[in-house]
């Protein structure tokens, strides 16, 4: 191991390679010894006999190389191509690390895991993510249907806490129930900012995704469910009544039957509703609509 979170190998290795960062890549790079190992052990799988890991963006290597150690394989996508000879340098050692260059919006993932995972009986994504496609890449991951058991990322304090929040509680938003539909949120631990180089100016926390199917086969129609928080959090400061027979194009009366028959409220806004809530409001409108 290099020892890359330690912070004179960490510039060394930037100075050898004449690296700048690149601001709007969200390249902020852990200096903190402790951190990588947790992520990694945060990643374990007792029942599991051959983990894959997935890892986006692993910049100069520092979390790969921790993962590498512990588990059987490594995928790390990595968009910068800069970035890609110190990453090969780094994790010289390693034969069970494979770097592909590319944005992981734009990789055909059930290819990589088809081709690269097959026999894996558990895949867990670990990644520090980039800040300014955070929500993008976790949407991504979980309404793909992609083979992974588990996800375990370090993203933006507020943004974690957004994400972990129980849905009825003020800062929940729509990313709290969408979520939820493909799994359950945990918060694991908070680093501070100083952890990283250059600093950001947010501290981040990292949470794992365990993904399972609990919540999702609750729900009748997948699109009408995610429209139904779109749209109720879109006019969070409004009635469910008013903003959901609005955006939806249903009449008020339709949807304070709809509400009434499920308990809830009609002056209740959508921060006020629980997950089960969501479900049978998305679920009789789905039926109204279909008659
Ligand atoms: N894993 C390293 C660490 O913890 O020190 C770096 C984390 S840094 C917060 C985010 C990394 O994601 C950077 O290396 C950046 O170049 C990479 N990145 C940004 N956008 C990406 C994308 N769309 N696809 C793949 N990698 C991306």
């Amino acid at each position: 191991m290099k020892n890359l979170s330690n912070l004179s190998n960490l510039k060394e290795i930037l100075s050898k390679y004449d690296f700048n960062f690149t601001k709007s890549l969200g390249q902020n790079f852990i200096i903190n010894p402790d951190v990588c190992p947790m992520m990694a052990d945060a990643c374990v799988n007792l029942d599991s006999k051959k983990t894959g890991i997935l890892e986006i963006g692993p910049g100069i290597g520092t979390l790969t190389e921790c993962l590498a150690t512990k588990f059987d394989k490594i995928i790390s996508v990595e968009i910068d191509k800069k970035l890609i000879p110190i990453l090969t340098e780094n994790l010289l050692e390693f034969n069970n690390i494979e770097i592909i260059n590319e944005d992981i919006l734009k990789l055909d993932l059930n290819k990589i895991i088809e081709e690269k995972f097959c026999g894996f009986d558990n895949i867990t994504v670990c990644a520090n993510l980039p800040y300014y496609i955070t929500s993008d890449i976790i949407m991504y991951l979980l309404e793909n249907n992609f083979s992974f058991n588990r996800i375990v990322i370090m993203i933006q304090k507020e943004v974690a806490e957004r994400i972990c929040a129980e849905p009825g509680s003020r800062i929940c938003g729509a990313i709290t129930l969408a979520v939820r539909y493909f799994g359950k949120p945990k918060i694991l631990f908070n680093v501070n900012k100083s952890s990283f180089l250059p600093a950001p100016k947010v501290d981040s926390t990292v949470i794992e995704i365990n993904i399972n199917k609990t919540n999702s086969e609750k729900i009748l129609d997948k699109k009408m469910f995610f429209r139904l928080i779109r749209a109720g959090f879109n006019q969070r400061r409004k009635n469910l009544a008013n903003s959901l027979s609005q955006i939806l194009s249903i009449s008020k009366s339709d949807i304070i039957n709809i509400l009434e028959k499920n308990n809830i409220n009609s002056n209740y806004r959508a921060e006020n509703l629980k997950f089960e809530d969501w479900a049978n409001l998305s679920n009789d409108i789905y039926k109204l609509r279909s008659n």
